[in-house]
């Protein structure tokens, strides 16, 4: 048994994932963290979330928890993440990254944690996703610069980053079929006079409101047609299977930064 720990307990994801690894044959909850100071430090974890009791406590004492666990599953924000990404590299513990909205700089000290730690980092934990990812790199590349193209992408009115992880992960899909960075074409939400759309750029729109799990777009607009490829998720257990499959999968693995596509055997 693989023994788990989950990040931000008391996230929507956090509790998605405790209740999937107490369920799962293969993994335990080893340990339960939430951030100093929350209303469930220090209570039963199964009162906490308005249950019966589970017998495991909720705390705050990140590294007790990592010197009990094999694995931290970890959906929280991207200061935490980074901090984070060093200490489980330090202990010897997997460490499983679905927090979105990392900066350039705390991508550069979480790759810099994957020289000694074990880490698998994905925007979007789902299946269809990372086929859809190989899916737009083949149509943008096939397509070509005639074709517009525009990334879509809607979530509930919590979200904190945009675009989301999952479309700038689409977006890198479609410049590498294109062969160009990201960088140098990416056109992030327009606004006011623009003027006319720049060949070759690759545009990102980001819908917030009520409770939209998460649904993206990548459409291709040509001359006469339009071809769209997309995802929707319509239940949040999805990303949190994602995530402990890669958790037993870093079991097996020596130290790197992983892509779901490896985890799901999709290439790199
Ligand atoms: P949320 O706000 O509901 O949960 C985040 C939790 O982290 C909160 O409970 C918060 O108290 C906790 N936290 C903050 N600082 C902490 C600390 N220092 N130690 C321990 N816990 C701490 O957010 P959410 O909707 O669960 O999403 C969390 C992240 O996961 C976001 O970045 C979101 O974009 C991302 N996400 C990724 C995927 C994916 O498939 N990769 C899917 C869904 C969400």
């Amino acid at each position: 048994m693989v023994r788990i720990a989950v990040m931000g307990a008391s996230g929507r994801m956090g509790q998605m994932l405790v209740r999937l690894v107490e369920e799962s044959d293969l993994a335990v909850l080893a340990a339960v963290v939430e951030r100093a100071g929350h209303g469930w430090v220090g209570q039963d974890l199964g009162r906490a979330m308005g249950g019966v009791e589970r017998g495991v406590i909720v705390r705050d004492d990140l590294d007790a928890a990592l010197s009990e666990a094999d694995a931290v599953i970890d959906f929280t924000a991207p200061q935490v993440s980074v901090a984070l990404a060093e200490r489980a590299a330090a202990s010897g513990v997997a460490h499983v990254i679905g927090t979105t909205g990392f900066s350039d700089e705390d991508l550069a000290a979480i790759a810099e944690a994957g020289k000694t730690g074990r880490i698998v980092r994905a925007g979007n934990m789902s299946l269809g996703v990372n086929l859809l990812m190989g899916l737009t790199r083949q149509v943008a590349s096939a397509l070509g610069a005639d074709y517009d193209i525009e990334i879509v992408e809607a979530h509930h009115r919590h979200k904190v980053d945009a675009p989301s992880g999952t479309a700038l992960m689409l977006g890198e899909a479609a410049a590498s079929g294109r062969e160009v960075a990201l960088a140098d074409v990416a056109d992030r939400g327009r606004h006011g006079i623009t003027g006319a759309r720049a060949a070759g750029a690759i545009g990102f729109h980001a819908i917030r409101g009520g409770d939209y799990i998460g649904e993206h777009d990548v459409i291709f607009a040509g001359e006469g047609e339009r071809v769209v490829l997309r995802h929707v998720a319509s239940d949040r257990a999805l990303f949190a299977r994602g995530a402990l499959r890669a958790a037993l999968w870093l079991q097996g693995q020596g130290p790197g930064e992983y892509s779901m596509l490896d985890v799901l055997g999709l290439g790199g």
